[in-house]
């Protein structure tokens, strides 16, 4: 397969020439050394030495969320890292908006704070660019930016050790059970069922579905309408996308207990913890949240306020693979379940470390069409690539009809 030729930024490629001399005598001088997450790591440093970016708008079916509003693009935005001893990639994506600006962020603020960076592991180098990053970041965009160099990092770093992502983060193989969703508001309940079907054909495990209409009375209709076409058997999840305030929000989880669902997924901003928690302790409806998250220190602030029942991690919009180990470390001991959003293929790596991961989400926005190798579902299951790596890899016949500036 075709894989795409990145254009290496200028005063990069400079900095590459200078950064390149010691490179064979590191790679000579490679031992086994402890580290923090890879008992078998041999490398160990590696530098930065130039990076590269590209920049592109995929079209989406026309779509909207109670949140988030009209949904018609997706925008992904490449990093391509040169490193001493492996090459790395990374993405960011957007629901459409931003992925200029955080293209701008690398080219221009992060390339300048980490060509020549020395760094034992990906983590060390996340630190350096959050605290080079503070002032304007801490969230936002820049967390978007940041995310794509770290997963570049961490791919760069697995395959400089000639493991798979999730060994690289010390995580064994696990089977992880998938569910469906897409961006479905606006479907009437028949085209609703009709994707449902479409999930169950796959083999999927669970079923998610959209809330947040203009009336609470039409979204319950429709979650008892997919209940009753569902049985009691296969797991049920809503997602409200924030639409609510928290009144509203109360009585939706009141009335949506009975539907037995396993989880209720952002009813609020994520600025309100205690809005969150006082929601947990008035109902039995589970909550979960996550996708929304940009810093691993909300992760923390909601496992220690009791704001959640599920962490639902997303290597991209939490602020890179780094922070999604955060989150399930910080889910690990405070005994949240954990799940996952979007970036399915790495996410099946970081869930590997999470000691409760109750589902993978398969989005209706899949990637599979412009990868090279998509990820496989058996029996409703999947597993992370064996690859060296992250495993991750676009194919250029088919991204590259959508390069834009
Ligand atoms: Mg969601």
């Amino acid at each position: 397969m075709l894989r795409i030729t990145y254009r290496p930024l200028s005063r990069c490629q400079v900095a590459a020439e200078e950064c390149s001399t010691t490179t064979q005598a590191r790679v000579e001088a490679a031992r086994a050394v402890p580290n923090r997450l890879s008992k078998k790591r041999t490398v160990l440093s590696m530098r930065i030495m130039s990076l590269s970016t590209d920049y592109f708008r995929l079209p989406l079916p026309p779509s909207e969320d109670g949140g988030h509003g009209a949904i018609d693009t997706e925008e992904l935005v490449f990093v391509n890292v040169h490193t001493d001893l492996a090459d790395g990639f990374g993405y960011a994506y957007t629901i459409g908006k931003g992925g200029r600006a955080i293209r701008s962020l690398i080219d221009h603020e992060i390339a300048d704070a980490v060509i020549g960076l020395d760094f034992a592991s990906p983590e060390d180098a996340w630190r350096h660019v959050w605290r080079r990053m503070l002032y304007i970041g801490r969230g936002g965009l820049t967390s978007f930016a940041i995310a794509a160099l770290d997963m570049a990092l961490w791919d760069a770093y697995a395959k400089a050790d000639g493991v798979p992502l999730y060994r690289a983060i010390g995580a064994q193989s696990k089977e992880l059970p998938t569910y469906g969703s897409g961006v479905d508001l606006q479907k009437s309940t028949e085209d609703l069922l009709e994707q449902i079907d479409g999930y169950k054909a796959r083999g999927l495990r669970g079923v998610k579905m959209k809330v947040g209409r203009p009336t609470l009375s039409e979204d319950i209709e429709r979650v008892a309408a997919v209940r009753d076409h569902l049985g009691t058997a296969v797991d049920l999840m809503v997602d409200a996308n924030m639409a609510w305030d928290r009144d509203e929000a109360l009585e939706a989880a009141r009335q949506l207990e009975p539907f037995e669902l396993r989880w209720l997924e952002e009813p609020l901003t994520p600025e309100d913890i205690e809005g969150h928690a006082h929601l947990r302790r008035e109902t039995s409806t589970p909550l979960s949240v996550g996708e929304s998250f940009h810093s691993p220190a909300e992760f923390h602030a909601y496992a220690r306020a009791g704001g959640s029942d599920v962490f639902q991690v997303d290597p991209v919009t939490n602020g890179g693979v780094t922070v999604a180990i955060e989150a399930l470390r910080a889910a690990n001991a405070a005994g949240i379940d954990a799940s996952s959003h979007y970036a399915d293929e790495l996410n099946a790596h970081i869930l590997c470390l999470a000691e409760r991961p109750v589902f993978l989400e398969k989005h209706a926005f899949a990637l599979d069409a412009y990868l090279e190798d998509p990820q496989e579902i058996v029996d409703g299951f999947v597993r992370p690539s064996e690859r060296p790596g992250h495993g991750i890899a676009f194919l250029a016949e088919a991204v590259e009809p959508f390069r834009a500036d």
